[in-house]
């Protein structure tokens, strides 16, 4: 199944699921108890928020291997996590921006597993209890600043800077899906799922022998390699075979 957030003009925000082109709304929690109502809007005539409103964002750096040496870097022996603000967080088609600080800004296309339940000490082969489904993520970060920064806050925390959607899908096999990544139509990045160096349950393992797992956080799984700048006019699309396309254009901040 296919969950959303979407809005109608002048309406608050609702959950709601996917038939084909159609969204219904959707009653009760997404987490716990629902029910599924009749779907009967165009997809193209309402607007598609962050599918999930996360209270964090968890990332793992370097979990491709050729990532982490076209930087130069060596793969790690456990996963190495940070974390993005959740006001970073924007929806399909919503404008990636540009701040005046950096002058390097590169996408990052990669997973991101939604968390279903609440947990602390996963094991691996329990992990698959906590997913509620996953999207598609945007690791937006400033490399020059990552570079300058001893800390990655700043780099990976702008506004704007964790792009998600367009949905949550429930029913995708994680182990072999291909990730694509254009900017303008040209293909930045292409690789398989496969390749991760810690796979979704080693990270969902980890990361919650540190911090407890809320319903609706996220756990973006890492990019492969092929990271590149982003320019203003530029437009981002990231395709995770099973679970759609993600599309944001790219705008320089005005001036302050
Ligand atoms: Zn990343």
């Amino acid at each position: 199944m296919r969950f959303v957030r979407y809005q109608k003009p002048n309406l608050p925000p609702r959950q709601g699921w996917l038939s084909g082109d159609a969204v219904g709304p959707i009653e009760g929690s997404i987490f716990t108890e629902f029910r599924r109502l009749e779907a009967e809007e165009e997809l193209s005539q309402i607007k598609l928020l962050p599918p999930v409103l996360p209270s964090k964002i968890i990332c793992v750096g370097r979990n491709y291997a050729a990532h982490a040496s076209e930087h130069g870097a060596e793969v790690p022996e456990v996963p190495l996590l940070f974390l993005k603000p959740p006001s970073a967080v924007i929806g399909h088609l919503d404008t990636i921006i540009l701040p005046p600080q950096s002058h390097q800004v590169e996408h990052e296309a990669e997973l991101a597993i939604v968390i279903g339940k609440r947990g602390r000490w996963i094991l691996p082969d329990q992990a698959e209890d906590y997913i509620l489904g996953y999207t598609i993520a945007n690791d937006v970060t400033a490399r020059d600043l990552q570079t300058r920064d001893h800390q990655w806050t700043r780099a990976k925390g702008f506004d704007t800077f964790c792009p998600i959607g367009p949905w949550i899908e429930t029913e995708f096999n994680p182990a072999d899906a291909l990730i694509t990544c254009t900017v303008n139509d040209d293909i930045r990045q292409m690789a398989s799922t496969h390749e991760m160096v810690f796979n979704i349950y080693q990270l969902i393992a980890f990361a919650s022998s540190v911090m407890t797992l809320e319903p609706g956080d996220l756990i973006l799984t890492g990019t492969p390699a092929g990271v590149s700048p982003l320019a203003d006019g530029d437009i981002v699309r990231i395709t995770i075979e099973g679970i759609g396309t993600l599309e944001n254009p790219v705008k320089a901040e005005a001036p302050h």
